[in-house]
């Protein structure tokens, strides 16, 4: 499940609630100007998801905070696939001085590298660049697969896998990111990223959903 993303008329029901709660259906969709059969699949949806509570003959009331086992079962839900970014890859021949450039024309902090059939081969990071340019090797001529951190040690996870889990590997294994894959018989293809602003931002959207 995604977070709970409302829509405009939701939007304006809540703001209807907290301000006039209790009020009736009928009333609600009195200043609505919309019939209450029209509502009634909205008024659903805000109930459900714990945003209003209804009691009979008296009306909606705005449920404030939604509680503690809400909260922690809405986080579980967060998937990977609904917060993965696009996946920046190069070839494992790519030399290291064109991986700099890379790094900065593309703006991310992790490069994933593959082979020459789009397998993921390595990752390569801010620092994995850095170390490699204060030695005295030649940047222009020496290929990334070189210095990358390679297969079998990258951590990676797949689209249908929790946020919170994908979180626990980049914080154990002292990670910035690690790439989304599909495993295939031929390895790893790279369908996306899950990053440290990854995570920061399905934080966000689960403080806004919780009305935090
Ligand atoms: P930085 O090195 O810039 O601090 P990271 O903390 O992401 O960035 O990387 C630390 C080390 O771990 C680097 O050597 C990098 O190659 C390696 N690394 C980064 N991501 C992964 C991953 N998903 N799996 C395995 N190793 C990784």
């Amino acid at each position: 499940m995604s977070p709970i993303e409302l829509n405009k008329r939701q939007d304006a029901i809540l703001q209807i609630v907290k301000e006039n709660g209790p009020i009736t259906g009928e009333h609600i969709a009195e200043r609505l100007g919309l019939t209450r059969a029209t509502l009634r699949p909205d008024l659903a949806i805000l109930t459900m998801a714990g945003f209003l509570d209804a009691r009979p003959r008296v009306g909606y009331f705005y449920a404030g905070k939604k509680s503690t086992a809400a909260f922690t079962e809405s986080m579980l839900n967060l998937k990977v696939k609904d917060f993965q970014s696009v996946p920046v890859v190069v070839s494992e021949e790519m030399t290291i001085y064109e991986a700099i450039i890379h790094m900065f024309s593309e703006d991310v902090g992790t490069l994933f590298v593959v082979d020459k059939n789009e397998m993921l081969q390595g990752v390569l990071s801010r620092k994995d660049l850095l170390r490699s340019s204060i030695g005295t090797q030649d940047l222009n001529k020496m290929p990334v697969h070189i210095i990358m951190t390679r297969m079998p040690n990258i951590a990676y996870c797949l689209k249908s896998d929790s946020l919170v889990n994908t979180a626990k590997v980049l914080i154990e294994r002292e990670i910035d990111s690690v790439p989304v894959v599909e495993e295939t018989e031929q390895g790893l293809i790279i369908t996306g990223r899950l990053t440290k602003t990854s995570i920061t931002r399905a934080f966000i959207s689960l403080a806004e959903t919780h009305d935090l």
